[in-house]
């Protein structure tokens, strides 16, 4: 007989690498289940432990167990908690500003009038609903500074090159739990990412480069050389980790509630931790019933918060989107002005970036009739100079 322990109960002997897992909860997403449980001797897992990392860290709350002699039979995914963590508060009361993140989940999910036309409805994500950065960039500072306090303990000083968003999302972390953050921003970025994190208690390093990825190793010397903490957004795992088990899975029991059938997920790529751990998750579970549009700025161009594929990323190498788009930075802007004036709301440069990139799709007559989702990383505050110099070429 097959029976669910809580998975807290189960500690497996050997850390297992996420890399290696891929193979495991693609066949768990796949077949929305587990038709191999866990095989215990002695309350030992002597077999599967692969199984029992792959669902911890989708985040199911329970794991299918037998003894070495039964039988396997087939546990859905729903049977094991797979959603239980994501269960907001419906009043809105927090114990603290770090639940406000993590308990507030799912950011919302709403249908834009900008982009939707006919049969063509178009529902944005915004990642602006969280709290500390305004953007998608929160869930993994929350996430690398939890995953790293689990496995070795306190931070007191904290290194990371970032393009705003992590930055102020790992200050925030710092103000909350007590140490320092020391952040390296590309020349390139709006001069009010400096003030900002400033204002959040960090302090802030210019680099003369265009991309945070061209001072990454220079960071990490800094970080060796001082004895501090460098969690490197552009590595760790952690970053995927975090977008899969919530990011992914919040838009999936979104997109049910609503009765969303989506035909194509689009959104842009910097690290390319969320839209991999969305290619990922959905691929897997909807197959080729969808498609996956990731964005990227054209050649010569820069968007803050996403690059080019050849400028070096990690996950977007684990699972492919259907198709890379190009968009030039006033492209974006366009995107951002189309949205803020029939939507009402300001999004940021790359989100105007993903709104253009739809649009792209849908006069090349890729997209038909049917529900589509756009992720908008963040807001458009952070914006203003470059929506400035846009005015001001366009001479309004
Ligand atoms: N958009 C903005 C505004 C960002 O700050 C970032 C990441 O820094 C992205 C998009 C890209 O997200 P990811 O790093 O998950 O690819």
């Amino acid at each position: 007989m097959v029976v669910l322990v809580p998975i807290k109960d189960l500690k497996p002997k050997k850390k297992i690498e996420l890399k290696d897992l891929l193979d495991t909860m693609a066949s768990i997403l796949g077949k929305w289940g587990v038709d191999k449980p866990v095989v215990l001797k002695e309350n030992e897992v002597v077999e599967r432990e692969d199984v029992l990392e792959a669902l911890r860290k989708l985040g199911a709350r329970y794991v299918p167990v037998k003894r070495e002699d039964e039988q396997d039979y087939f546990t859905p995914l729903d049977h094991l908690g797979f959603y239980d963590e994501i269960k907001p508060s419906p009043l809105r009361v927090f114990n603290s500003t770090l639940e406000l993140l993590y308990k507030n989940w799912p950011t919302p999910l709403v249908r834009l009038n900008s982009l939707s036309t006919g049969k063509i409805r178009v529902w944005a994500k915004l990642e602006a609903y969280n709290p500390f950065s305004n953007s998608i960039k929160d869930r993994i500072g929350w996430y690398m500074v939890k995953r790293y306090i689990e496995e070795h303990g306190e931070i007191k000083k904290l290194y990371e090159a970032t393009s705003t968003n992590t930055g102020m999302a790992l200050a925030a972390m710092g103000a909350i739990m007590g140490f320092s953050s020391r952040l390296y921003l590309p020349a390139s970025i709006q001069k009010a990412s400096d003030i900002l994190l400033k204002a959040l208690g960090a302090e802030v390093v210019r680099k003369p480069k265009s991309l945070t990825i061209e001072f990454i190793d220079e960071v990490q010397a800094d970080a060796e050389r001082d004895g501090a903490v460098n969690l490197n957004q552009f590595e760790n795992d952690a970053n995927f980790e975090v977008h899969l088990r919530y990011t992914a899975k919040e838009l999936d029991l979104q997109m049910q509630s609503a009765g969303i059938r989506a035909k194509a997920i689009i959104g842009g790529i910097g690290t390319s931790g969320h839209m991999s751990a969305i290619t990922f998750y959905f691929k897997n579970k909807l197959r080729n019933t969808i498609k996956i549009y990731a964005v990227q700025p054209a050649p010569g161009e820069t968007i803050p918060g996403i690059r080019r594929v050849e400028t070096g990323m990690k996950w977007i190498h684990w699972t492919k989107p259907d198709r890379i788009v190009d968009v030039t930075r006033d492209e974006a802007i366009e995107g951002v002005l189309r949205v803020a004036r029939r939507d009402g709301i300001l999004i940021g440069l790359s989100s105007g970036a993903v709104a253009s990139a739809f649009q792209k799709l849908a006069e090349e007559g890729v997209i038909d009739e049917g529900d589509y989702v756009v992720v908008f990383p963040d807001h458009g505050f952070k914006y203003v100079e470059q929506l400035q110099v846009f005015f001001e070429k366009k001479g309004v």
